[in-house]
């Protein structure tokens, strides 16, 4: 897809941030490029438009940029999977561990119905953790997912990687 090079490459690299050693790939300037942005909203949309879905789940906080364009965009609604304590209703909490320490990530239960078919978006996905966290909470609500969908996916999980048994979509890797 021609279109790839363009989102790559609008992707910035901010080296030793947040800290020494980490290559960070940032997505605002993603964001900043509105047909490297629309390109990116349209690959997805394409992708999802035909197969059923009817939960688009965005991960905290990154997600949040890309999830609700594509929900609109398939016509499914927008669940927002949240950090702890910042969600005001009843809540189900998957944690999950991280390169150094733990997270958590919340669902609103009744957000999501049992039988339903979702996909999961996060901007960029590195061991996967946070994915299968996201998996385990749409499950416990009785949701099918069907693949998890990144922008960005370092090279090990690029393409065929196994989140818990779902199938992973990513668009480029890290530059
Ligand atoms: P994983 O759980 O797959 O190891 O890490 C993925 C999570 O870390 C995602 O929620 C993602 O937003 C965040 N993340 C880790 N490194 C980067 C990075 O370099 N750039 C961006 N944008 N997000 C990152």
């Amino acid at each position: 897809d021609p279109r790839l090079q363009a989102i790559s490459q609008a992707i910035r690299v901010v080296p030793n941030f947040p800290k020494q050693g980490i290559m960070f790939q940032d997505i605002t300037t993603l964001l900043l490029d509105h047909k490297a942005f629309k390109d990116t909203v349209d690959i997805f949309v394409d992708r999802y438009r035909d197969m059923h879905i009817s939960v688009v789940a965005g991960v905290e906080a990154r997600g949040f940029l890309f999830g609700p364009s594509i929900a609109l965009g398939i016509g499914a609604k927008f669940v927002p999977l949240r950090k702890p304590r910042k969600l005001p209703g009843e809540v189900i909490s998957e944690k999950y561990s991280l390169e150094y320490g733990n997270d958590c990530l919340e669902l609103h239960v009744g957000a999501v119905q049992p039988g339903e078919r979702a996909i999961v978006i996060d901007d960029l996905v590195a061991t996967g953790g946070t994915l299968s966290a996201a998996i385990r909470l749409l499950e416990r609500s009785g949701a099918e997912v069907v693949e998890c969908a990144c922008v960005i996916g370092v090279p090990d999980v690029k393409g065929h990687c196994r989140l818990i048994g779902k199938p992973l979509y990513v668009l480029v890797e890290p530059r």
